[in-house]
């Protein structure tokens, strides 16, 4: 109570130092973690309909890539994931990948603006809506050391450990493990990317005890999928360890 009540005094001494700033463009705003209204107006949140699996957005597609087995619109596969089952089980991303979103998530990895975290938890907790009350862990996915040096924090980390907090789901970040470093994926084709993170993670056989990996439902983390290709890795290593179902929430996602 008390501590609470400082930092609330303190936060309110640093807000007066240092107004908050839009985590979009940098303005000043109003409101701490806030987005200025022209920064709202540009963001693309992905709605239903959506794939049942990979959560891909109907409505920025043409129905009639739309196949729907049970006729009733829930369980609608998108075309990629009616031709290959990804790895995960399910994906659900908060926006669609595009300049404005890209613009917060190159601030929150490499600007420093850790203070964006809440933000993004929250659009994560939401894109993930229906998940936490069955999920019994949330992972992040690692960065390998040297990037972790480099960048200071791991972003996905910081994320995981906000929804830990909104959801009541423990979290873990050291179970999975980046067994070696891969180059950055920018710029390489779905087949090279794969081939990149092909073994690049594993997941830590003590850490997965404690945390009660086997038959656990897991939440993995990460700011954008773009191909799968990371997810899947990761996805794959946690299921060879015994994880039963693996969703993937991401802040944002690529839609070709
Ligand atoms: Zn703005
Ligand atoms: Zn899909």
């Amino acid at each position: 109570m008390v501590a609470k009540l400082l930092r609330t005094i303190v936060q309110g001494g640093i807000d007066a130092i240092l107004p908050p700033r839009c985590g979009g463009c940098g303005d000043v705003t109003d409101t701490t973690h806030a987005v200025c209204a022209d920064c709202w107006a540009g963001l693309r949140f992905i709605t239903a309909p959506q794939c049942a699996c990979c959560g891909y957005p109907f409505e920025l597609d043409d129905s009639a890539n739309i196949f729907d087995p049970s006729g009733n619109g829930a369980n609608t596969l998108c075309a990629g994931c009616l031709q290959r089952k990804p790895a995960f089980d399910m994906a659900r991303a908060a926006l669609v990948y595009d300049d404005c979103s890209r613009d917060y998530l190159l601030r929150f990895k490499h600007a420093d603006r850790g203070d964006l975290t809440p933000l993004l938890a929250r659009w994560l907790f939401q894109a993930g809506h229906g998940i936490w009350d069955h999920t019994d862990l949330i992972v992040p996915v690692p960065l390998h050391r040297r990037r972790l040096l480099a960048r200071r924090y791991n972003q996905s980390g910081l994320l995981a450990a906000n929804l830990s907090r909104m959801s009541g789901v423990s979290w873990d970040g050291l179970v999975l493990r980046r067994a070696r470093n891969t180059r950055s994926l920018g710029g390489l084709g779905p087949s090279s990317r794969k081939r990149e993170v092909g073994g690049a993670f594993g997941v830590d056989a003590a850490r997965a005890i404690k945390c009660n990996l086997a038959g656990a439902r897991v939440v993995l983390v990460d700011d954008v999928l773009t191909t799968g290709a990371t997810a899947n890795a990761c996805v794959r290593a946690l299921k060879q360890s015994g994880a039963m179902h693996v969703s993937v929430i991401t802040v944002a996602r690529v839609v070709r």
